[in-house]
């Protein structure tokens, strides 16, 4: 067998702990719901009509991701980075057109989250209607706890999902507030893209977001889920 003859190493592959085994939860994409809370909704000033409507998604790219526990520095170009705290499913198989009563089945996992923003890009963007990109896709942006697995659990419909600013709670609203269910953004999501092992979703964030200043920590929890730590390092 011969070995591939790459013109320098390749990026080491991305991948997240899993709670209670000392296995790794490889990350292949990143896609991430928008305005998946009516308050959230609102208070971006864009109210979702669920009859009328479909989920709105972008992605981040892998290398994004960063552990829970770790601090980062305050990114650059931007004056307004914030805090978005959500409920991650995690892959652990793939499908194609996968119908909303089918969708738990490809589920490995759940996770805490954070999808840090650049609002101050998104909202310039949003208003000359050009893409999120350098507005979501931030390096170090994608916080993600360790991943729990599903076995044998029912999809969570319900339960409180929380974010504190330096121990002062910012965000806390309820799952069962989620405008599209977790089965229903699967089922949604694998119409644009077959699905894979390892691809994360974050279903949206509940209203309450709000920006960091470096030195602060945010700490996130869901009920049943987990919890997670995100420090904000100084600029470079
Ligand atoms: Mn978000």
């Amino acid at each position: 067998m011969t070995t591939t003859d790459y013109l320098w190493p390749p990026p080491a592959p991305v991948s997240l702990p899993v709670h209670g085994s000392a296995a790794r939860f490889p990350v292949n994409r990143i896609f991430l719901v928008g305005r998946n809370y009516q308050a959230h909704a609102v208070e971006m000033g864009a109210p979702v009509d669920k009859a009328s409507s479909r989920p709105m998604y972008f992605t981040k790219t892998p290398s994004a991701v960063i552990e829970s526990g770790a601090t980062a520095p305050y990114p650059p170009a931007t004056s307004d980075y914030q805090y978005e705290m959500e409920l991650v499913v995690a892959l652990g198989s793939g499908g194609f057109h996968i119908g909303v009563e089918d969708a738990p089945a490809l589920i490995y996992g759940y996770a805490c989250g954070l999808d840090m923003t650049r609002r101050d890009l998104q909202l310039a963007a949003r208003a000359k209607g050009q893409p999120w990109d350098v507005a979501k896709n931030v390096e170090h942006s994608a916080v993600v706890s360790p991943i729990l697995p599903a076995a044998g659990m029912a999809v969570p419909d319900r339960g409180a999902i929380t974010l504190q600013l330096n121990g002062e709670t910012r965000q806390q609203a309820d799952l069962a507030d989620l405008i599209w269910t977790i089965p229903e953004i699967i089922a949604d999501l694998s119409t644009y893209y077959h699905l894979q092992p390892g691809d994360l979703i974050y279903t949206g964030t509940p209203e309450g977001v709000g920006p960091v200043r470096p030195g602060d920590r945010l700490e996130g929890r869901i009920e049943g889920i987990g919890e997670l730590s995100f420090t904000i390092g100084q600029p470079e």
